[in-house]
């Protein structure tokens, strides 16, 4: 049969790195504010960052795929809570993704 509706989309990537470290609750994000479960700052906090570095140490681009999904679930789940004011691109992209992307060499950067 088909349907004329569109599908509703599924709760997307989920967030489970980084891993626990020692036995406190892992630096990971509480949805839908996106704040992170173990400190309270907005998620990636600093110790998420680092955590994120260390784990994707040999795969940049991997973390960068990983905020890009992360970004995406949380666009939805912010813009769904503060549909008239919810966070600009920009800030939103400085939080995920600015951060984490690969170094470039420096003879690539001065092109
Ligand atoms: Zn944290």
């Amino acid at each position: 049969m088909i349907s004329t509706r569109l599908p509703t989309p599924g709760r997307g990537l989920y967030p489970q790195r980084p891993g626990a470290v020692g036995t406190g609750p892992p630096h990971t994000p509480l949805r839908p504010m996106w704040c992170c479960r173990a400190c309270g700052q907005p998620w990636p906090c600093a110790p998420a960052r680092l955590l994120l570095r260390a784990e994707y140490a040999r795969n940049r681009t991997g973390l960068s795929i990983y905020l890009a999904g992360l970004m995406y679930e949380a666009m939805r789940d912010l813009y769904h809570l503060n549909p008239h004011d919810g966070p600009d691109p920009k800030t939103l992209f400085d939080r995920f993704l600015a951060w984490g992307s690969p170094r470039r060499r420096r003879v690539e950067a001065s092109r």
